[in-house]
């Protein structure tokens, strides 16, 4: 590997003397390597509660999708918005648009109004699929819907016979003014679509991502890129066909999109959907389908920790377990190892490098570094150079932090329709990933700090700028400074501080409940203090740091409350 001549130490690491074991130049995309296991027979490649599919039926199922989006115009290159759960149909859908040549956009199904109507506008998408309650409750309420001709309805109900707590209730009747998806699969099964003229430099996912300025950002993962992140999972760590993928990170994130369904894909292996994660729900589905893998944030382990049907007998297969997204806590790892047998890996990626771009070798543990109280975050999957540099851009040697770039070939190919914000991302070597670290003599990496402006809660994304933009739509809001502060499970949780304008005011209830109505429930301020001004630099920059810090050290905890 090139990318390894500079680096003699990365081929210490057995899965770097690997490579990628997929020598067929046939398959050049995801589409390619699922059109391969359409003739495995019997063998499921989905599970959702008691239904299983094969990968000859959502393959039907897929092509009469496809062949529906086209009769309804769908062009290849358009974008089609999935705006779901963890559910069969993100599989589907999935599959149809690239069938059909589209590009998927996903969205996050905890979006509210704002949220998605900035992705609908922003992509263009022709297409939305959503579920009817999503419809009801979030797509049919905004006034503009941008380019969208095309609105298929679906329920997490389908497929499965199941109607207990876990989807009991959460049903929306028939949307009238839109298509059901299902009724669209019957209607067109057994059409198959003329193959699609995607190359593997074209983008297969648009997913967005909120930044320091200006609206959200679609990273373009393109259909390579996609294909060699899920080669990592399948060839650097060791994931195939024998394995059971269980899904508990969401499917619309870069994590899901690939350490699921596009490894599931690409090896056979069957994947384990589940709507929406519920600890209990999964300890259930471990043991019943005999899970081996997992990837998902470290909330997830703690929560199935804390499951009351949670054992190390339920949990006994799974063994090969990542966490990423989030920093790991050493305690939580030490108890999750401790309670089950098994230990959790760690792996670094964003979504603009379609998720893994360092990990831990699969059966390693990672180096404790002392001095920064941090466990390694692994080392560079294959094909990756990661450079460490400081604010000049010079190259930093071993044990100095300085920013992150990631060069290799999970790289995305920049944002959708933003030439600045991708020419400023996109270095000549490499991704700034905002992130600061280290590598030790040894070449592991370690994670220190943030340069961005970032909250991680769970991790999932917020922008303070996002949270305080909605927060200044308050007519009595003056200032606003949103801040990540600690929490025991999140890791970080947002934290508001707000001055009032002269003579006005809102209770902190009242801030709540208009970021609650505009923001995803994770990017809703958990406290709320205000403040008769907020420290701001001579040149009236907001001190976000001084804020974070005086959190973090409790010195202004009065007047915070939890919503
Ligand atoms: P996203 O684009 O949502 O995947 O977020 C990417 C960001 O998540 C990175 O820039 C890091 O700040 C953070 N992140 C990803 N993986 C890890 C990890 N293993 N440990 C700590 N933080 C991580």
């Amino acid at each position: 590997m090139g990318a390894y001549d500079d680096r003699p130490w990365l081929s210490q690491y057995p899965a770097n003397r690997r490579g990628l074991t997929d020598t067929d130049d046939a398959v050049t995309t995801i589409l390619d390597a699922f059109a391969r296991l359409t003739v495995q027979g019997d063998k499921p490649l989905l599970h959702y509660f008691d239904a299983t599919l094969t990968a000859a039926e959502i393959d039907v199922q897929s092509d009469a999708f496809a062949v529906a989006l086209q009769d309804a115009g769908f062009q290849p290159g358009e974008r089609a918005v999935v705006y779901l759960q963890n559910i069969p149909q993100f599989v589907i859908a999935q599959l149809a648009v690239w069938k059909a040549g589209g590009i998927v956009v996903s969205a996050n199904p905890m979006y509210r109004g704002k949220e998605l109507g900035e992705i609908l506008s922003d992509s263009g998408a022709a297409v939305l699929i959503t579920l009817r309650s999503l419809y009801r409750d979030v797509a049919s309420t905004i006034p503009e819907t941008g380019a969208v001709r095309t609105i298929v309805t679906t329920s997490e109900l389908e497929y499965q016979s199941r109607s207990d707590a876990t989807l009991a209730g959460v049903e929306a009747p028939p949307c009238l003014d839109t298509s059901d998806m299902l009724e669209l699969i019957s209607a067109h099964r057994g059409q198959v679509p003329p193959r699609p003229g995607i190359v593997p430099g074209d983008v297969a996912v648009l997913t967005y991502t909120s930044g320091t300025t200006g609206p959200p950002k679609g990273a373009m993962t393109t259909h390579a890129n996609l294909l060699f992140s899920a080669r990592v999972y399948r060839d650097w760590i060791g994931i195939g066909p024998d394995d059971v993928i269980l899904g508990v990170a969401p499917m619309f994130h870069v994590t899901g999109i690939v350490g699921h369904s596009a490894l599931a894909l690409l090896t056979g292996a069957p994947l384990i959907l589940t709507y929406r994660f519920d600890a209990q729900d999964t300890v259930e589905a471990i043991a019943a389908h005999g899970a081996t893998f997992t990837v998902g944030s470290i909330t997830v382990f703690i929560a199935l920790m804390n499951a009351p049907n949670a054992s190390g007998e339920a949990l006994a297969s799974l063994n090969k377990i990542y966490s990423g997204g989030a920093p790991i806590p050493p305690a939580t790892l030490a108890a999750f190892e401790e309670r089950f047998g098994s230990t959790i890996h760690n792996i670094y990626g964003l979504t603009e490098t379609t998720s893994p771009a360092i990990a831990v070798p699969l059966g390693s543990r990672a180096p404790h570094d002392e001095a920064s109280g941090t466990s390694a975050v692994g080392v560079p999957v294959f094909d990756t150079v990661v450079r460490v540099i400081d604010d000049d851009g010079a190259e930093l040697p071993a044990g100095e932090p300085g920013e992150l770039l990631i060069e290799g070939p999970q790289v995305v190919v920049g944002y959708w329709d933003k030439p600045e914000a991708t020419a400023e991302a996109l270095t000549p070597r490499g991704l700034r990933t905002g992130d600061i670290g280290f590598m030790n003599a040894d070449g592991w990496f370690f994670l220190v700090d943030r340069k961005k402006d970032q909250i991680n809660a769970s991790g999932f994304k917020v922008w303070p700028r996002e949270v305080e933009d909605v927060l200044y739509e308050l007519p009595a809001v003056r200032e606003a400074a949103v801040v990540g502060v600690p929490d025991a499970y999140r890791g970080e949780t947002v934290k508001a501080f707000v001055s009032f304008r002269p003579g006005q005011s809102a209770t902190r209830e009242e801030i709540v409940a208009h970021a609650k109505a505009r923001l995803a429930a994770y990017k809703v301020p958990r406290e709320v203090e205000i403040l008769d001004d907020i420290p701001k630099t001579a040149t009236g920059k907001l001190l976000r740091r001084q804020l974070r810090d005086l959190s973090a050290t409790a010195i202004t905890t009065k007047g915070s409350e939890t919503p």
